[in-house]
């Protein structure tokens, strides 16, 4: 039997096609018999180019459905997906474009004339745009692919693959350095769709308000994947905007988001439980929610939000239950099939509640490795086979884990171990402290001093020496910042992630 991903989609597609798979917030609606027509015409194409197996498709495209359909067109052709965030511009594409050498490169037609000068010089093979190119030098487009693929005959015989035939590679975020592509193949991204569609209890009647990203593995593996698994409706909205999300809000059963998403509603005054009243679920992850998002959004909406934890390289990990309790400050419990547990400083495993280790995971989820880097995939499997996934965290007694925080973003100050979420937690806690962000910089004496980025609330007149004489109070004193300083706003990345590695330069400099 193929393991193909989208053989895999289409055996849960409705039987009835003429039913909606995805409505936009515009208005414009697709049946399922559309996307399995729309989906065969550009497999079609992309058969008729002579590509080898393997060969990458690169797609940096605005969300759409057209975008969507892109993803099921390139599965079902046996080719590799590879989406790029909306937001890189010249240098970061000529990066990607270099290192993953794809045969096809699809882009907005709006960006068509620098990304077309970086993949000619590249010696890609095919350049196209998702649809007409308006103006502009149209000489070298392989053409509008949507309007080349409408010659192409709307049936097609989806490609068979084996369980580990590559099937997308995904970009790591860039949080802590350059990104990384982290190859998965049919096998992991079925397997953890399956659990996640068990786990989270999809059902008949869902609706997805799809509010995320599609180059990233929330919105595109984890929430995409999910409504097509059930075959289930999706709404999609561009971007996320809480008053459209507000408005949609009624018609949907579950929502997907990061924390910020989380945030950004609770601000919005529309947002209230009556604007949730059909909502069966509500899924947070990609980034740490913060305790008091958790708890006002609960207050707000009479909901609880599932928060789960994962990465590009291994799809999902852990999951708050869905039946059971949802703690807050815990991603909850490693999914069904993924074995996961803490390593301590020297490798030993680490199990009493509350003890610190490098979260280390093995399953048929994890990833094939890094894309063109061998020495780095070696680097990152421990000899008995576990990913070494870059987060520390800890057990509670009821085996609910917490993420501590990024390995890489440890701090050793003075020769102790110091949690930059640890001190984090306290200073939010802090009256007038919006956020923060805790950092290691070098430090003559101590190696590196723990220093604090704080955002203030609107009117709070908070100065360091208190925030200082306020931590001496409640930590250990080689845990309290040496120094603080105050910030309009932290770095963040498209994805929410607060960017440590941009905070830790500017400060480096600033303190020398
Ligand atoms: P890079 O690997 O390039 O530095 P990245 O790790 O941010 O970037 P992604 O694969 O998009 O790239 O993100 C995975 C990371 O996001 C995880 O390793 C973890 O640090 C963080 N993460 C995901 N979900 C959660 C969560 N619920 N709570 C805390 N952190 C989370
Ligand atoms: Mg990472």
């Amino acid at each position: 039997m193929t393991a193909n991903l989208y053989a895999l989609f289409a055996s849960h597609f409705p039987a009835d096609k003429t039913a909606c798979c995805i409505e936009t917030h515009d208005g414009q609606y697709y049946t399922w018999g559309d996307v399995e027509r729309a989906s065969a015409r550009i497999a079609n194409l992309f058969s008729s180019l002579g590509l080898p197996p393997g060969a990458r498709i690169a797609v940096q495209v605005e969300k759409s459905p057209e975008a969507l359909i892109l993803y099921l067109a390139t599965l079902r052709a046996g080719f590799v997906y590879l989406p790029l965030n909306t937001a890189y511009r010249s240098a970061e594409i000529e990066y990607f474009i270099g290192d993953a050498e794809p045969a096809v490169f699809i882009c907005s037609p709006k960006n068509f004339g620098w990304v077309a000068q970086i993949a000619f010089k590249a010696g890609t093979q095919h350049l196209f745009t998702l649809d007409e190119i308006s103006s502009g030098n149209q000489g070298r487009n392989s053409g509008s692919l949507l309007a080349r693929a409408m010659h192409f005959p709307d049936h097609f015989e989806t490609v068979e693959n084996q369980a580990d035939d590559l099937a997308v590679i995904l970009y790591t975020s860039g949080t802590t350095g350059r990104s990384k592509g982290a190859m998965l193949s049919h096998g992991n991204i079925a397997s953890n769709a399956k659990v996640l569609r068990q786990y989270w209890h999809w059902q008949a009647g869902d609706v997805l308000l799809h509010a995320l990203p599609l180059f990233h593995i929330h919105g595109l593996l984890v929430a995409a994947n999910g409504a097509l698994l059930n075959g289930s409706k999706m709404i999609f909205l561009p971007k996320f905007d809480a008053a459209e999300v507000c408005r949609q809000l009624p018609r949907s059963t579950i929502f997907m988001g990061v924390p910020t998403y989380y945030v950004r509603l609770l601000a919005d005054q529309e947002f209230n439980a009556h604007a949730c009243r059909n909502i069966r679920l509500f899924v947070s992850g990609s980034a740490p929610l913060l305790a008091d998002t958790f708890a006002e959004f609960v207050a707000r909406s009479g909901h609880t939000i599932l928060e789960r934890y994962g990465m590009s390289e291994t799809a999902m990990l852990t999951s708050n239950p869905y039946d059971r309790e949802r703690r807050g400050g815990t991603v909850g419990h490693p999914l069904p099939g993924v074995s996961l547990r803490l390593a301590g400083n020297d490798g030993s495993s680490v199990s009493g509640a509350g003890e610190i280790g490098d979260i280390q995971v093995k399953g048929p989820n994890v990833f094939q490795g890094y894309w063109r880097m061998p020495e780095k995939t070696a680097e990152e499997f421990t000899a008995d086979g576990y990913f070494k996934t870059g987060d520390v965290g800890k057990f509670d007694s009821e085996g609910y884990l917490a993420i501590v925080g990024r390995s890489k973003d440890l701090i050793i100050s003075g020769g102790y171990n110091v949690y930059p979420k640890e001190i984090e937690s306290v200073l939010d806690d802090i009256d007038g402290v919006l956020e923060s962000a805790v950092i290691g910089i070098p430090h003559a004496d101590f190696g590196e001093a723990v220093t604090a980025v704080i955002v203030k609330r609107p009117d709070a007149k908070l100065t360091t020496a208190d925030v200082i004489a306020l931590m001496k109070t409640s930590i250990a004193n080689f845990k309290v910042p040496k120094q603080v300083f105050f910030a309009d706003e932290l770095p963040r990345n498209t994805m929410g992630k607060v960017q440590k590695n941009l905070l830790r330069e500017h400060y480096t400099r600033q303190a020398a």
